[in-house]
């Protein structure tokens, strides 16, 4: 059984695991606190245990949030990623067309005078949408000919929780967004993980199995999501 714990305003998951140690885990994209507790831990250890690390947590988390959509604030200079590399974003008024083009290491956007942030972010995020829509169909075609599956359809979404889902019954696969700003490595990883599912529903240790022979590095860009360092 899991449980949440509340620290301060922030919950906290708890899983009970055959572990010796107390782990925390603070993940992308939305700065989720996961803690791992050996079982029998008592809630009241799990609880000091997370306080004394509260600011670390904070601090993460703001690291975290900061670094993901919802706080930018689509000025001129500002740090964004795409396939795991940094730009600047660079701001040109255009007012004839709307573009976004990747020159050296920035991020242009050309848009009318009256482009308010939260427009800038619109077409930031639709030129992202149409990226990773052109990254993805060729990772799956390589995938379903390797694992000899077949998907019936993909889609790119906003997900708070999750880099990818994976529906075996209807074959339909979901991505989130934000892993167009990951690394190359990362993207497959998330490709090759979900169509695994078609071969094998749950995170048990045949699918364990199955990445090990498919993407032996799984472990260290499913570690790499997972990691508080954002490239910078
Ligand atoms: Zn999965």
């Amino acid at each position: 059984m899991n449980k949440i714990i509340k620290l301060e305003d922030i919950e906290a998951e708890v899983y009970y695991k055959n572990i010796r140690n107390i782990n925390l885990r603070i993940s992308p994209p939305e700065g989720k606190v996961r803690i791992s507790a050996p079982f029998r831990t008592t809630t009241k250890t799990i609880y000091k245990f997370a306080c004394s690390k509260l600011s670390w947590i904070k601090k993460k988390r703001r690291m975290i949030l900061e670094s993901t959509s919802e706080s930018l604030q689509y000025i001129n200079d500002e740090t964004h990623f795409f396939m795991g590399e940094k730009y600047k974003l660079r701001i040109q008024k255009n007012n004839a067309l709307t573009e976004v083009k990747l020159i050296n290491n920035e991020i242009v956007l050309q848009v009318p005078d009256e482009a308010d942030s939260s427009k800038r972010q619109s077409i930031l995020q639709d030129w992202y949408h149409l990226q990773l829509e052109m990254i993805i169909p060729p990772l799956i075609s390589k995938w379903e000919s390797i694992m000899n599956v077949s998907v019936r359809r993909f889609s790119i979404r906003r997900m708070k929780t999750r880099w990818g889902s994976c529906t075996p019954k209807s074959r339909c696969i979901r991505f989130n967004l934000e892993l167009v700003k990951r690394a190359p490595e990362c993207i497959e990883y998330i490709v090759v993980h979900e169509l695994v599912h078609l071969l094998e529903a749950s995170h048990n240790n045949k699918f364990k199995s199955l990445m090990d022979r498919f993407y032996p590095n799984w472990k260290l860009y499913r570690r790499e999501l997972r990691s508080l360092q954002i490239k910078a």
